[in-house]
């Protein structure tokens, strides 16, 4: 039975509910919500679909957690992270970058990034003394790397404020750069068994086929429910292998798509299973609209180099080296041809600064621009963006007498004044931080080069 939301008859919780003893407040609540909030959430599950009035009995509660926690026992997958002890208990700081990158990507990419991550910086004290430059290179590919910068930044605070020791209290981790309410019951909990349920894609999705709940995961409303129900069922003796439990059978058994319930060690409690509504749940409503956009590329080769920007004032591209683009489209809306042109008369400002030869300005910017040959075009996806991305290429003569210089040099005035450029040769960019889509147009170029589809321009 599907429980439905429409007007719900709420009853002030009484005093004397076994539900009122077990609840604790979650890192993200405040008192008052947790007293009027929950309990009332938790009683219209109880109302209004009998399959769940389990959780009124503590012993089912219990029965149901040492099943969930036996089953992860001898199921959990051996990940790194899981095996790295600090005076015997799991290192906190690898469970923070290792739940931080996994809200980027799958596992298997993570345990990749995550081991390179523990050679380089392989305490918080190392991370905090190296560099923001050195922290984007390692995270390169990564993707979100505002949340690398806010790893790196809260390594500093954790040093300069607790003395390189991560806090165990999730008030005080939520005061670090880039720990929220999810990432500090992460810590709390894993690294030190604290009572707090963590909730993630896979929590909300095991959750709502267990008690059928229909309402949508990103709304307020069933944030709220699903946090506070997921704190109701915590195992509060065993926090830390609870937690991951959960997160395990949502990540492994119940699948958005594939779930196995015959494996499943919760089946018996499960209402969803029981009325075979499992794929209706969860309920996400609302998608966030997609917006579609087009740059161009620009890749200006010079002696086996590129040339390569770094603008801070871009937000998507924040600190990251690229190449030089411009916006075409956005949402099907072409960009006044005054920026493209704008734009390139700023590439070609750089170019003179390095020694590119300025004749009549407007003679030699736009014979240089009339020889970019189109490569291809790509596809790359950002949250709420759907990018294509024409790329364009052009060989400079080596009659010509361009300085590379070592050091990035800046080009100040205009709009662009924040902008740093330097040029790279193939294996620099390789190594360097820059964001996934750009290096999706090296590796289109570097497959056009190998096949020999740009003979011509070789
Ligand atoms: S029984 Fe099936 S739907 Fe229910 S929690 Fe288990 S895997 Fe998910």
């Amino acid at each position: 039975m599907v429980v439905h939301r429409a007007a719900p008859k709420r009853q002030k919780p009484e005093s004397t509910d076994i539900r009122k003893k077990r609840t604790t407040v979650h890192p993200n609540q405040t008192k008052k919500k947790q007293e009027i909030g929950d309990l009332e959430d938790l009683k219209y599950l109880l109302r209004e679909n009998k399959n769940n009035q389990w959780l009124t009995v503590e012993k089912e509660i219990s029965r149901f957690q040492q099943s969930l926690l036996q089953w992860y026992e001898k199921n959990q997958r051996k990940l790194p992270w899981r095996y790295t002890c600090m005076e015997g208990q799991p290192n906190p700081y690898h469970v923070w970058v290792s739940e931080t990158m996994l809200q980027q990507t799958k596992v298997a990419t993570v345990i990749e990034y995550y081991k390179n991550w523990l050679q380089t910086f392989p305490d918080i004290t190392s991370l905090a003394e190296s560099s923001l430059e050195r922290v984007n290179e390692i995270w390169a590919g990564l993707g979100y790397y505002r949340r690398a910068k806010l790893l790196y930044e809260g390594a500093q605070t954790v040093v300069s404020k607790f003395g390189g020791k991560i806090p165990d209290d999730v008030n005080l981790l939520q005061s670090i750069p880039g720990i929220g309410p999810y990432t500090a019951a992460a810590i709390a909990s894993i690294a030190f068994n604290r009572p707090y349920a963590v909730c993630d894609g896979n929590v909300f999705r095991v959750l709502s086929r267990l008690f059928c709940i229909d309402l949508d995961i990103s709304s307020t409303e069933g944030q709220n429910l699903f946090k506070n129900l997921a704190q109701f069922l915590l195992s509060k003796e065993r926090a830390a292998d609870y937690n991951q439990a959960m997160m395990e059978l949502g990540a492994t058994v119940c699948t958005p798509k594939n779930f196995d319930c015959e494996k499943c060690p919760v089946q018996s409690w499960c209402s969803s299973f029981q009325s075979s509504t499992q794929r209706q749940f969860p309920v996400k409503a609302n998608r966030v609209r997609q917006n579609n956009e087009e740059i161009q590329v620009y890749l200006i080769d010079y002696a086996d180099h590129f040339l390569m920007l770094k603008n801070v004032s871009r937000n998507l591209l924040g600190n990251l080296w690229h190449f030089p683009f411009v916006t075409l489209k956005r949402n099907g809306n072409c960009i006044p041809e005054d920026e493209k042109l704008s734009y390139e008369r700023y590439l070609f400002r750089i170019l003179h600064s390095c020694g590119y030869p300025l004749k009549e300005v407007d003679r030699s910017q736009r014979s240089l621009f009339d020889s970019f040959v189109p490569i291809g075009q790509i596809e790359h996806l950002f949250t709420h963006i759907k990018q294509t991305i024409h790329v364009k290429l052009v060989h400079l003569s080596t009659e010509i007498q361009l300085h590379l210089e070592e050091t990035a040099k800046r080009m100040d005035g205009g709009n662009e004044e924040s902008t740093e450029y330097k040029w790279f040769t193939e294996e620099q960019v390789e190594k360097s931080a820059i964001s996934r889509q750009m290096k999706k147009v090296m590796e289109l170029y570097q497959r056009q080069k190998k096949q020999q589809v740009l003979n011509l321009f070789f």
